[in-house]
């Protein structure tokens, strides 16, 4: 595989929107022991995340805290509240990583692969909605290369996870991938679709609203068992509308768990992947709304279910470097609690009500290029860096800080890499680049019980050292292979 024959392998859009994906051709080097420890965090953060939304307390105070000055919070927040509890939890997420080299100490510099040992793993952020990119970069581990890079299969681990669930709900249930109409990443959820065998289906919330059809469960109103595997859906299925028994503020009947079926009773949906929902403007209105709402309130398990999507919340993982939170979450598990951890930033809430917020405005004022303002949001583009921190701390009313948090800046190693961007035809450039590591993980639950949760595969992002902003899709961050290095051994004299 040649450089100029990649660009014609990855590509967002279609047609005559098709453009090509940044792609880097030099592998991130890490060392093995580094990739061990982001692999190793995996089951650990997945299982935190089940145990915050089963506690309940920490999320209900933040999206109480949040719900005043952000709509988007707290339209989530409340359909969380109304809605009941799946017995089939499946997780499908990727925590990101920069390795950080403490300020002060050397570092920073290229050729770091001797002190790499001496840098630490650092968590940019655990996504637990819409994570990307799984089918893409699953793709550029397993094309010919000159280099041993890490090769993995996150695409279909995850589609087989989907599979697994889909069979505990039903076995001729079928999935549908939420999507926007506008999606560019449309290569990536197509290699999913794939592997999926005709048992997922792209749709739009109005695709949704056309298609989808709801009834009422009547085997919930029997406690036999056997009465309950044998009776009848109610099969008269109906529009997914709201009906007279919802609730006028839009919220869905609790009577009874929501049926979902695809075009008629024949086929019901077992699985709702979210690949949209995850920022504001991907709702288009109330209508959108609806939709979501109803799709919380059926029985069919969610990828992610709306208390993971609050869970994956930037006030969420800031509120977990407190002092004492992961105890009260986790009890006695106190290796895993100094794991997790050793794997924060500072991260401070810009909450005026909140007593360290004070003591966090002073230290980014005095050092803005050390640390990131972010909003509750996803998808890129919206973290505040450097200078612009200081004016925003100073123009933004108090109020709305409360929607921020502050996060010291990842000092990531910088290293060259041939990047192949810009438009069709450009050549690739070496460029000072900083990379970042995603490990995707999977994590099934039913009554409680934790069937799968594991790490199943990785992806690199290398974007150039003087860029801020990591996204794929929204900035110029390119795909990349991993490859490993043993770390070093010394010599035992003795
Ligand atoms: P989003 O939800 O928008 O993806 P992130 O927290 O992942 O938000 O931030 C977007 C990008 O900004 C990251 O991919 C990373 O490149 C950069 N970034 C975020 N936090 C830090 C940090 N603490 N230090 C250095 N870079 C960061
Ligand atoms: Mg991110």
């Amino acid at each position: 595989m040649t450089p100029s024959e990649l660009p014609f392998l990855f590509y967002f859009g279609e047609g005559a929107n098709k453009r090509r994906i940044p792609l880097s051709h030099t592998p991130f080097t890490v060392s093995r022991c580094q990739y061990e420890r982001a692999q190793s965090l995996q089951a650990p953060f997945q299982s935190l995340v089940r145990r915050i939304i089963e506690e309940r307390h920490l999320l209900e105070d933040i999206c109480q805290a949040l719900s005043p000055t952000d709509d988007f919070v707290r339209h989530l927040y409340e359909i969380w509240r109304s809605c009941p509890k799946n017995e089939i939890t499946l997780d499908v997420f990727r925590s990101d990583y920069m390795l950080h080299c403490a300020r002060g100490r050397g570092g920073g510099q290229e050729g770091e692969v001797s002190t790499e040992e001496r840098m630490q793993l650092k968590q940019v952020e655990l996504n637990t909605i819409s994570v990307s990119f799984a089918h893409l970069s699953s793709l550029l581990s397993r094309l010919p290369s000159a280099e041993p890079v890490v090769r993995h299969e996150a695409d279909k681990s995850i589609c087989n996870a989907f599979l697994q669930a889909l069979n505990l709900y039903s076995s001729t249930s079928v999935a549908i991938m939420v999507i926007s109409p506008t999606e560019a990443n449309l290569q990536d959820q197509l290699g999913l679709i794939e592997l999926m065998g005709g048992r997922m289906f792209r749709l739009t919330w109005e695709e949704i609203r056309q298609r989808v059809k709801r009834a009422e469960d009547q085997r919930s109103e029997t406690q036999d068992p056997d009465m309950k595997a044998n009776a009848k859906v109610n099969v008269n299925v109906n529009a997914l509308s709201f009906t007279a028994d919802d609730n006028n503020d839009g919220l869905v009947s609790r009577k009874g768990p929501i049926k979902l079926f695809l075009d008629d009773s024949s086929t019901p949906i077992g699985l709702v992947y979210y690949r949209t929902g995850y920022d504001p403007s991907q709702y288009a209105g109330h209508e959108d709304w609806q939709v979501r709402r109803i799709l919380e309130a059926s029985d069919a398990i969610k990828v992610p279910d709306v208390g993971a999507h609050l869970a994956g919340l930037k006030r969420v993982q800031q509120a977990l470097t407190v002092p004492g939170v992961l105890e009260r979450l986790l009890g006695e598990d106190l290796m895993t609690i100094r794991q997790l951890r050793s794997s924060f930033m500072r991260i401070y809430s810009l909450d005026p009500t909140v007593p360290q917020a004070k003591e966090a405005i002073k230290l980014a004022l005095a050092q803005p290029t050390n640390w990131v303002v972010k909003p509750q949001r996803e998808g890129g583009g919206h973290n505040i860096y450097g200078e612009a921190i200081v004016r925003f701390l100073q123009e933004t009313p108090p109020t709305h800080l409360s929607n921020y948090i502050l996060m010291e800046r990842i000092n990531a190693p910088v290293r060259p890499a041939l990047l192949l961007r810009g438009s069709e035809g450009d050549p690739p450039r070496l460029e000072d680049c900083i990379s970042e590591l995603g490990i995707y993980g999977i994590q099934l639950c039913m009554h409680g019980r934790t069937l799968i949760n594991e790490p199943v595969g990785h992806l690199v992002r290398t974007k150039r050292a003087t860029q801020d902003e990591g996204g794929v899709v929204m900035g110029g961050a390119c795909l990349a292979n991993l490859l490993l290095v043993e770390p070093e051994r010394t010599f035992d004299k003795s």
